[in-house]
């Protein structure tokens, strides 16, 4: 098969707040060098950056401090994180947020005096909230694109990166991809590469992720033999949309100012249920909330749809509308009246803390690969704050950028790819056009196996987890993947051009890989901390002692998992620098 090639100097995969932000930066650092960005998507219109609705946390009001924002991102890891990572997020987001308003042109809200709006969200110490309304992602996604366009980088949108291939020598030579338009391959040689394709748990069966989300880049790492870390860190929303199998609108988060606003939850049959779980009542933390209403499902106290009630009707409809106009909007689209009545909830996953081990200049320990976003493991430790996320991503963006052109300061000649790696990667792509020539394999059903993977995930690792159940859900993934390895696609589906049941095929087997890596942490680590909670292990453990798992295949697909010991860098469990 010919394979067409592309030679650049900076490949980015993935155009969310990491891709964009490093794209600006490695520009902005040396224009003159060749950037290219690769993207499953539309430029500006993928990926889950778009989708923030909260906000971005910074500290930048008078009384709050880059210490403060360090410690409540450490307490709220509950000592997980890599305290010199935490400390560059919640430090770069102040140069972040400036740039945003300043150069790139992002308006957010602001006070009646002119200093910039930052609202409460949960686990912090301080109001450091920046937004824009509840559509902030839109406000930065589009600035940072408009830039973007006006520069003169590189775009190959609809393009899904399929793995990193190596030289002779096994350093990186570039990324085969495959163009979803044609369904053609495209190896594309770089000098220097950074992963940003936004991990995505939607292995689950409610998830709030975009689409286009589906693991790839933690897929692609795993086959490459990068170290992941904290991948049994899967933080799940407690305020799903719960509207029904037949829409994508299931799942969508339902933001949580509402329960800070004063909204209940309530069983099938009315009655509020929080003030058995915490004190806090509806006000407790998302992964106390999420275990209680997943405690309620497995008693079957549930609503007609199995989820339980949100209710803010006694906090007047009018008030409401007023104050969460986007939400009751949403609502309204899927039927549900949240300003006077009651819509249906579930906790639904919505972000991995793990990732892809690396520094705080975002290089990886393979040369010239970088990683930054939400594919990259250890800013957060057990938990993100609501509002770390976007800070995480387009901080750490932009440091990625920077370090890339620094990287290419030095003379550096492109290596050729080995023909033999590159031609296996796309013969495993390619794997189900050939059994359909062969008359090989399984046509299968790739929406049944779809349905076993989201309830194996859901059931046996989601918020609850005991070793029977991980060890169940890791057999079952065993299953899914030797199934998906059989799968041939069904003759109406034999052209490569755009076709969804290839890349859905391609998706799944992203995810099958992926979760069985959250499944093997899930089960080396024997506490609960975080999001990980296990009924066999409820302790936190020593904190003292924490360790952070780091998993890593093998090239015969043998995944390890090791327990490392946190380094207490900056500050030790029972300190604090504020
Ligand atoms: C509904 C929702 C609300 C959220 N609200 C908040 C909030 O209020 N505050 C906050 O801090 N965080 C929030 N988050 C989290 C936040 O969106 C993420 O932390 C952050 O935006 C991730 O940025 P990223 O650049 O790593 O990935 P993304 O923005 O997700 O971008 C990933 C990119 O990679 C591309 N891609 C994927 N696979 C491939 C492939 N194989 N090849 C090429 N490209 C690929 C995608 O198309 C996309 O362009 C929210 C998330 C969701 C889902």
């Amino acid at each position: 098969m010919d394979i067409a090639r592309l030679t650049t100097d900076v490949l980015i995969l993935g155009a969310g707040g990491a891709g964009l932000f490093a794209a600006l930066h490695a520009h902005d650092a040396d224009p003159s060098l060749d950037i290219t960005i690769a993207v499953k998507g539309l430029l500006g219109k993928c990926g889950c950056t778009r989708m923030v609705q909260g906000g971005y946390n910074v500290a930048l009001a008078p009384g709050d401090s880059i210490e403060r924002h360090f410690m409540d991102t450490i307490e709220g890891g509950k000592w997980l994180p890599n305290q010199d990572l935490a400390w560059a997020l919640c430090s770069g987001a102040v140069e972040r947020i400036r740039e945003l308003e300043n150069e790139l042109g992002c308006f957010f809200d602001r006070n009646p005096d002119g200093t910039v709006h930052q609202k409460a969200f949960a686990g912090q110490t301080f109001d450091r909230t920046v937004h824009k309304g509840d559509l902030t992602g839109i406000e930065i996604i589009s600035r940072l694109a408009e830039q973007v366009w006006k520069r003169n980088i590189r775009r190959l949108e609809e393009h899904r990166a399929l793995d990193f291939i190596v030289a002779r020598d096994g350093t990186l030579a570039g990324v085969v991809m495959i163009d979803v338009r044609s369904g053609l391959p495209l190896f594309v040689q770089a000098r220097c590469v950074l992963l940003a394709t936004g991990g995505g748990p939607t292995m689950y069966r409610f998830h709030t992720p975009s689409g286009d989300k589906s693991c790839d880049g933690l897929a692609m790492a795993l086959r490459a033999g990068l170290p992941l870390r904290d991948m049994e860190m899967v933080q799940f929303h407690p305020t799903g949309l719960l509207a029904g199998a037949h829409t994508r609108m299931t799942g969508t988060v339902l933001e949580e100012g509402l329960r800070g606003a004063g909204g209940h939850l309530q069983d099938g049959s009315g009655a509020r249920f929080m003030h058995r779980y915490d004190p806090r009542d509806e006000r407790a933390t998302r992964d106390i909330v999420s275990r209680a209403i997943f405690a309620e499902m497995r008693a079957g106290r549930t609503t007609r749809n199995g989820g339980v009630w949100l209710s803010m009707a006694h906090l007047g409809p009018d008030n409401v509308r007023r104050q969460f106009k986007g939400m009751v909007e949403r609502c309204a689209d899927c039927g549900f009246d949240l300003a006077a009545g009651k819509v249906e909830v579930v906790p639904t996953a919505h972000y991995m803390m793990g990732g892809v081990e690396f520094d705080v200049d975002c290089t990886t320990e393979r040369e010239g690969l970088l990683v930054a976003g939400e594919d990259s493991g250890g800013v957060h430790g057990a938990n993100r704050l609501g509002g770390n996320g976007v800070a995480n991503s387009t901080v750490f963006g932009g440091i990625a950028g920077e370090t890339m052109a620094r990287q290419l300061r030095r003379p550096q000649s492109q290596r050729e790819p080995d023909v033999d790696v590159l031609h296996a990667s796309i013969a495993r792509a390619m794997r189900p056009f050939d059994l359909h020539a062969n008359g090989a394999g399984a046509p299968g059903q790739l929406e049944s196996l779809r349905e076993r993977l989201f309830t194996t995930m859901w059931d046996d690792a989601g918020i609850v987890r005991d070793a029977t159940g991980l060890g169940r859900a890791s057999a079952a993934l065993t299953a899914l993947k030797v199934e998906l390895d059989a799968y041939r696609l069904p003759h109406a589906a034999r052209d490569p051009a755009f076709n969804v049941t290839w890349h859905d095929w391609l998706n799944l087997s992203s995810l099958v890989d992926v979760s069985q890596v959250i499944v093997h942490a899930a089960l080396a680590r024997e506490n609960s901390r975080g999001a990980h909670f296990r009924v066999d292990f409820p302790d936190a453990g020593d904190l003292d002692t924490s360790s952070y798992t780091r998993a890593r295949q093998a090239a015969d697909g043998t995944l390890t998992v090791e327990a490392i010991p946190v380094q207490f860098t900056r500050v030790r469990p029972g300190q604090s620098l504020v």
